[in-house]
């Protein structure tokens, strides 16, 4: 849990992403849900194999393929957004938290956790691209951007004491 999301957001976020499935075309299957839910509760970025571990805690009757395939499905929807990071690893977050702002992580040098959500990183900043950036990075780098991060590296709480 973020300190972010009350449990009213909760069921108007799970409102938001099932009518997303539904409207295009694909039905609310309990592994979609699932896997959404698990996402939305999460305070940190997730690989699939991190959200297989935490379906299969509550829900032992869904396999690790059927993981996969719901996040390859809700990636394509554009309600789930995949992140790789320096390592080549695939992360992924719901997508309205992707797109809505400069993404702000935070990857702890000694355990490896990557933190995001962190409503104290994000005021720490202050980025904004600038005017008209998208065109211009077009035209004068031929690059199609649609998204930007911020790292930071460090200690978590956990390993800074
Ligand atoms: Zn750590």
């Amino acid at each position: 849990m973020t300190e972010i999301d009350s449990n009213l957001d909760k069921e108007n976020q799970k409102k938001y992403y099932e009518e997303k499935i539904t409207s295009s075309g694909f039905k609310v299957t309990k592994p979609r849900d699932i896997v959404i839910s698990v996402l939305s509760g999460a305070n940190k970025l997730l690989t699939a194999d991190d959200i297989y571990m935490e379906v299969k805690n509550d829900n032992p009757s869904v396999g690790v393929a059927t993981v996969y395939r719901t996040l390859e499905l809700l990636t394509r929807l554009k309600i789930v957004c995949r992140i790789i990071l320096g390592s080549g690893r695939s992360y992924y977050m719901l997508s309205r938290e992707c797109a809505k702002e400069t993404f702000t992580y935070m990857i702890c040098t000694n355990c490896k956790k990557i933190i995001t959500n962190n409503q104290c990183l994000k005021s720490a900043i202050q980025v904004r691209l600038r005017e008209n950036a998208e065109e211009t990075i077009l035209k004068n780098c031929k690059l199609k951007i649609d998204n930007y991060q911020i790292l930071f590296t460090g200690l978590c709480d956990d390993c800074s004491s």
